[in-house]
């Protein structure tokens, strides 16, 4: 491939540009950095559905990347914008997001084109059983082989009709329900997937901040405490990870940019009154004590500590890049900078924590769910109470030994044994630590990569190409 001279690549081709530079970076024969590129497979289906006792048509599509670990494993988005090469280009970051995190699945992605804003929730569970009947019949959706999860304009509800429509189908699969993530919790989902990904997010900020090297290299001060943030994106990731880091972590978001516009306080909006406010009014206009502006893209480009794209692909591109002053950028969307713009920004010293990292805890979480879907029990069910006898006991040894009393608020934190998302957030919280760690040891011990994110594409695919090398290509 040859380098892209303008900005008018497609995201598969910006993937793949990317790919193209960390396998530069590597000692990888040709014709294997080939078959890790290619899309194994991807199916376009256009099918009826009656709405208001008229016939609609509607397409979709189903890509699948790699199936070196299965299933293959990736969100459905409904989106009126949605196109056969996005698809194939989320497909492929889900491949190296799961090798670079050591998540066991291979690489899937689908996509409905519709808006759902012109549907109502009848109409849009007839369409979503419809679609999940045709990716099941053409063998793109099963526990064992393709499991979608929630991405943009899909959520729990969506997941829960998909299951249920397998089910119907496959009523002696025993493992029907682990054939989607995303669940609501009382139809086999687990809890914190809701917020996984924006959590996620959350945690490998703090994970960077616990790399002093590397806040030094982005030109910040130690701790996210105060740090200004601007957020694009306020849906489910978005939302999610601007209520973690002023919450837990003391951060201020600064501005949160929607497709209507951007609002912006200097002081730190407080989130849960403006998700509050969005719910009641359906916008951010009239928000107490903060500024609205309709032009959203030029807020990318405030002054601010960290940017958070949480919304789509191709939001930061060689036309905005050099006008970006954030010294961190997060992408908590897939595939929020071009390849062009990332040339530009890694140029003005900006780092970025990548997509294939940074936005993992959706998939990470997605895995947990997986497995409690196939082992038939809720994390914790066995364990939690034992955990708490044996603290109990603990505790009264330490109050025999001490001759001194342990306080009710204390003794009620120390003997509580660990609920099904205190385990969700651990292992969530280890999986994001474990990732950013490789990443970073090995941006900072090879000169011939550049930046954090071809760090982790050259882990990632050095991982695929391994399975690849030990098992053959038939
Ligand atoms: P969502 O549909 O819940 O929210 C999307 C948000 O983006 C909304 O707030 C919307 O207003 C905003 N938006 C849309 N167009 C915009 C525009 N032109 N300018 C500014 N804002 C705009 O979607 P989501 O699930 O939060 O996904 C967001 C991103 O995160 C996507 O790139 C998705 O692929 C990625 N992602 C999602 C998950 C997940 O678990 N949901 C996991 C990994 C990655």
């Amino acid at each position: 491939m040859s380098e892209p001279t303008s900005n008018e690549l497609s995201f598969s081709q910006n993937v793949n540009f990317l790919v193209d530079r960390a396998i530069a970076a590597m000692d990888l024969e040709q014709d294997t950095a080939a078959a890790i590129k290619a899309c194994a497979s991807i199916i376009q289906v256009t099918f009826p559905v009656k709405i208001r006792d008229k016939i609609q048509m509607f397409t979709g599509w189903r890509a699948v990347h790699s199936t070196h670990r299965l299933p293959a494993k990736g969100g459905i988005r409904y989106a009126p914008y949605a196109n056969q090469d996005e698809v194939e280009a989320l497909a492929a970051l889900m491949s190296y997001k799961c090798a670079l995190m050591d998540i066991p699945f291979g690489g899937s992605k689908g996509a409905l084109l519709i808006d759902p804003s012109n549907y109502t929730r009848d109409e849009m569970q007839k369409i979503t059983r419809r679609f999940t009947m045709e990716l099941v019949r053409k063998g793109f959706l099963s526990p064992s082989t393709n499991v979608p999860a929630p991405d943009v304009g899909t959520g729990q509800r969506e997941m829960a009709w998909m299951a249920d429509t397998y089910k119907h189908l496959f009523p002696e699969d025993i493992n029907y329900q682990a054939c989607v993530t995303g669940k609501p919790v009382q139809h086999g989902g687990i809890r914190g997937r809701t917020e996984a990904t924006g959590r996620g997010v959350q945690y490998s900020i703090q994970e960077f901040f616990r790399h002093p090297e590397d806040v030094k290299r982005a030109g910040l001060t130690q701790g996210i405490g105060g740090k200004r943030i601007v957020i694009q994106g306020f849906g489910n990731v978005g939302y999610h990870a601007a209520r973690l880091l002023t919450i837990e972590d003391d951060a201020k978001i600064t501005a949160v940019i929607k497709s209507e516009g951007v609002l912006i306080d200097e002081n730190g909006l407080d989130i849960d009154v403006l998700h509050e406010h969005i719910l009641e009014h359906k916008t951010m206009k009239g928000f107490p004590n903060a500024h609205f502006d309709e032009d959203g893209l030029k807020a990318l480009e405030l002054e601010c500590d960290i940017l958070i794209p949480a919304a789509l692909e191709a939001q930061i591109t060689c036309e905005n890049a050099d006008r970006i002053k954030a010294r961190l950028i997060v992408e908590a969307a897939n595939g929020p900078v071009t390849y062009e713009a990332d040339k530009v920004l890694n140029e003005k010293g900006i780092v970025i924590i990548p997509d294939i990292y940074a936005n993992a805890g959706g998939v990470t979480v997605s895995y947990f769910e997986w497995i409690r879907n196939l082992s038939h029990i809720r994390f914790g069910r066995m364990q939690s109470r034992h955990e708490e006898m044996r603290s109990r006991e603990f505790a009264q040894l330490l109050e025999e030994l001490s001759g001194k009393s342990i306080s009710e608020d204390i003794r009620k934190k120390v003997i509580r044994g660990a609920t099904e998302e205190d385990l969700v957030n651990s292992g969530l919280d280890d999986t994001m630590r474990l990732g950013y760690q490789q990443l970073s040891q090995l941006f900072n011990s090879n000169d011939k990569i550049k930046d954090l994110r071809t760090a982790g594409y050259v882990i990632a695919i050095d991982k695929i190409s391994r399975t690849y090398l030990d098992i053959g290509i038939y």
